[in-house]
């Protein structure tokens, strides 16, 4: 029986059905690997401004070429199988620990970053897979309890602390021994807060894309929090750029595909960097600083100091291998900075929270 003519279900059996068209396979040139093939698909799409993987600038430590994947893809890829990435999902976005299920942690952060980013450098004809591997490894910095471990590690740690540097930190030497990626993603990783400047434009969209999602998701939480309403927010903005949480999105997101297309550079148009702006500054004036979402933050500022004195008193404690030879300072900010939300709690009891006596009978 055919439904609308686009699949059908006869004994048994499910299919698609027919499709108007076929696509067209271009058979692989003798001799050439998927990867070269991927190459030149590149350079006869991308735009004059994309980064081509074939003219990466290369890895700290030369290695053989995949034959499948290109080197950028090869970096997702990498980063994706990491631990750090994993841990992501446990670690803060705004809100502490969140109990209910659908507040953004740092990982559903990172991915819809990677999302947004992925369908401004597609609009933009650049590399999307460079701009993949740097949307998904930019956040895996970041200290448990958001911005609030962030600080507290930059006012004790020698030398101060920022989780961008961190990022490069993770990828270079912490995840197991460094994950050797190419310059390029190590470049947009850290240089992907707004008061940097990546070298590639595939970097300045997810530079851009980051703002986009948190300015956003940021204020659905919010709502979904009951710390502000929708009608709360800046008129000015929502006349620019729309009234629903997909409508702003949509706006940015065209916006700056429209504003950069074939361009040395990638941004928004004034207007709508103005209304994104009066966002922005409305989340600091009213969830970022002094809200009910950032009630316990003192408490877990608490809990990252004490860890992270306790860690260089304590080295031989360290539970990592990759920075072995590094001063227990630096090994301490490390082990505390990779921990999740979750992690950061239960080693804080078990190093400061006496344990009940258990009385067994013999
Ligand atoms: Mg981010």
């Amino acid at each position: 029986m055919s439904r609308g003519g686009w699949s059908t279900f006869s004994g048994g059996k499910a299919s698609l059905g027919e499709t108007p068209g076929k696509v067209l396979a271009a058979p692989l040139a003798e001799g050439k690997t998927v990867r070269e093939r991927t190459e030149e698909i590149e350079e006869m799409t991308l735009s004059p401004f994309a980064v081509l993987s074939s003219k990466s600038k290369g890895r700290l430590r030369e290695e053989k070429p995949c034959p499948v994947r290109t080197c950028f893809q090869r970096d997702r890829d990498r980063i994706i199988h990491s631990k750090a990435f994993r841990r992501l999902k446990d670690k803060t976005q705004v809100f502490l620990a969140p109990e209910a299920d659908h507040f953004r942690t740092r990982l559903t952060h990172t991915l819809e970053v990677s999302q947004i980013a992925r369908t401004i450098a597609r609009g933009l004809r650049l590399n999307e897979d460079l701009t993949e591997a740097i949307a998904l490894g930019h956040d895996l910095g970041h200290t448990p309890f958001g911005h609030a471990g962030e600080e507290v590690l930059d006012r004790v740690h020698p030398g101060g602390f920022r989780h961008n540097e961190q990022s490069l930190r993770v990828v270079d030497v912490l995840e197991r021994g460094g994950l050797n990626l190419t310059w390029e993603v190590r470049d947009g990783i850290l240089n992907h807060p707004w008061r940097c400047r990546p070298s590639t434009l595939e970097g300045r969209c997810v530079q851009v894309s980051d703002r986009i999602a948190y300015v956003n998701h940021d204020i659905d939480d919010a709502i979904r929090a009951g710390i502000i309403k929708n009608e709360d927010l800046p008129e000015e903005a929502l006349e620019i750029l729309g009234r629903t949480h997909a409508e702003r999105i949509n706006t940015l997101v065209t916006d700056v595909i429209e504003n950069s297309f074939l361009k040395e550079e990638v941004g928004f148009t004034e207007d709508c960097l103005r209304a994104l702006n009066l966002l922005r500054n409305f989340l600091f004036e009213r969830v970022y600083i002094g809200s009910i979402a950032k009630r316990e933050e003192d408490k877990a500022k608490g809990i990252v100091e004490a860890l992270y004195s306790h860690y260089c008193s304590h080295p031989e404690e360290i539970l990592m291998e990759s920075n072995k030879g590094d001063e227990p300072s630096r090994r301490a900010c490390d082990y505390v900075a990779g921990m999740t939300d979750r992690y950061a709690i239960t080693q804080y009891k078990k190093v400061f929270v006496p344990r009940s006596w258990i009385f067994e009978e013999p």
